[in-house]
């Protein structure tokens, strides 16, 4: 059994899982770098291990029931055990998204990448993540999943845009960690909701206004949190975000 940290981060070839992925190389850690294309994988592994991190990729599309047991298959052959799972990867999917406008496959497409996949992936690593001494699970969220603040402000920034497919997905996406977190209290897994903040990257355009080295700070914090910490929470930089 390896005696270094093992994590996997979904979405792990750019953006903020990338920066996810450096993070949590930094500290030494074995990243698995998931990933669904193969050039971009590899060459994600590649700037990763020339920065110094111990990266390796592992195939993997969130939407793909078989694809997720094939990326725990590696993981077990390679460590025996997973002690961080981070589940990152996510879509927009195609707009518009106004309620009166959208069409329904569009959300069927957006919840089964941003919370089936969540759920594909945490089943097929929980074997694994249940020899670990300390495991933690990071489910990425946003704000714009808060219903908190969807009716508090009218800032765009925090609420996204007015859209019935990937907000909701990440309201979901909550809902789903707290029930996990209701499930697994009396285990040592720990499992929270980190928010990025507002991150340049394709999800949006490269219009945010954060880096996604910034970005990727609330899940290396959930990421090596203590076994004391916190379980089914909602996390940003400034602290815990509303529901
Ligand atoms: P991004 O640059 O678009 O990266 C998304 C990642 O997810 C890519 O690696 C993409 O891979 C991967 N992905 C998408 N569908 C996948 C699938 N079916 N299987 C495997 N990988 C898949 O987005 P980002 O901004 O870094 O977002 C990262 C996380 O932060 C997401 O959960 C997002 O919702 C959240 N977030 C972002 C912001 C923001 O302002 N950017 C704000 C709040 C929350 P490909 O390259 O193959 O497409």
């Amino acid at each position: 059994m390896s005696e270094r940290t093992i994590a996997l981060v979904t979405g792990a070839n750019k953006g903020i899982g990338y920066e996810i992925a450096a993070g949590l190389g930094a500290l030494g850690w074995s990243i698995g770098v998931g990933a669904r294309d193969e050039q971009r994988r590899e060459s994600a592994v590649e700037r990763l291990r020339a920065a110094g991190a111990d990266a390796f990729g592992v195939p993997l599309d969130v939407t793909d029931d078989a694809s997720a047991t094939a990326a725990a298959r590696l993981l077990e052959d390679r460590a025996g055990r997973l002690d961080v799972l981070v589940n990152n990867a996510a879509i927009t999917g195609d707009w518009p998204q106004e309620p009166t406008r959208i069409d329904p496959g569009t959300i069927r497409t957006v919840v089964e990448t941003n919370v089936i996949g969540v759920l594909r992936v945490t089943n097929a690593m929980l074997p694994l993540l249940r020899r670990s001494a300390s495991p933690r699970i990071v489910n990425m969220s946003s704000s714009v999943g808060s219903l908190t603040r969807q009716s508090e402000t009218d800032d765009v920034q925090a609420i996204g845009p007015l859209a019935a497919g990937y907000p909701p997905s990440k309201s979901f996406l909550n809902a789903l960690t707290v029930q996990y977190a209701r499930e697994l209290r009396g285990t040592n897994i720990l499992i929270n909701l980190g928010c990025p903040g507002y991150v340049a990257t394709d999800l949006n355009g490269f219009r945010g206004v954060r880096t996604p080295e910034q970005g990727a700070a609330i899940a290396i914090k959930l990421a090596t949190l203590p076994d004391d910490g916190p379980t089914g929470g909602f996390f940003e930089d400034a602290g815990e975000v509303p529901w």
